[in-house]
């Protein structure tokens, strides 16, 4: 029998990104994740385009995934469920902020997703900021506008910029909320 094709997003769903703990190293401050509400947090954090141009060549000199951290029962989770689905990475590398740099960060993130998890196929890491053009069984993304492929069963995600969205827009959209990796394997597993 055929397994049941399942894509998985990275940032903020495996993994807290290293985004903001490098603003936090840059800025010399404390910020939190659920400080926020909106997903991308550059002009919350970053006062002015001088700034920002300043933290994004900083940025660029670090590996961020160096500074992610994988959320709570992901690996564990994952690994069950590379027994039985077939498992696809599907995961945007380009930041529109630093177009012409974004190469560094395929390399960055397939490295650590060939470090991480070693189980999983590398032949089957999808990166890319197109997601919705896929089909497959299954998909988990913390932002909606990522679902919008021909997917039977989304799941999203629960994360700091996706609180707001209502049981009622989910179910009209037939997408599920799923809070961490334990509901993902309650309803996969
Ligand atoms: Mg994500």
């Amino acid at each position: 029998m055929n397994k049941k094709k399942l894509l998985i997003d990275v940032d903020e769903v495996l993994c807290n990104s290293g985004f903001l703990p490098l603003v936090n190293e840059f800025k010399n401050t404390n910020y939190k994740i659920d400080d926020f509400t909106d997903y991308y947090l550059d002009d919350y954090v970053l006062s002015s385009e001088k700034e920002k141009q300043k933290f994004y060549k900083f940025y660029l000199e670090k590996n961020s995934y160096d500074y992610a951290t994988l959320l709570p029962n992901a690996y564990e989770v994952l690994e069950k469920l590379n027994r039985i689905y077939d498992i696809y990475i599907c995961s945007a590398c380009v930041m529109f902020c630093m177009i012409e740099q974004s190469g560094k960060f395929f390399m960055d993130k397939y490295n650590w997703l060939l470090k991480t998890f070693p189980f999983l196929d590398p032949n089957k890491f999808i990166l890319t900021n197109s997601k919705n053009i896929f089909k497959a069984d299954i998909q988990i993304d913390d932002r909606l506008s990522n679902l919008g492929g021909d997917i039977s069963q989304k799941l999203l995600f629960t994360s700091y910029h996706n609180k707001n969205i209502s049981d009622k827009e989910l179910n009209i959209l037939n997408i599920i909320r799923v809070n961490s990796w334990k509901d993902i394997e309650k309803i996969l597993l």
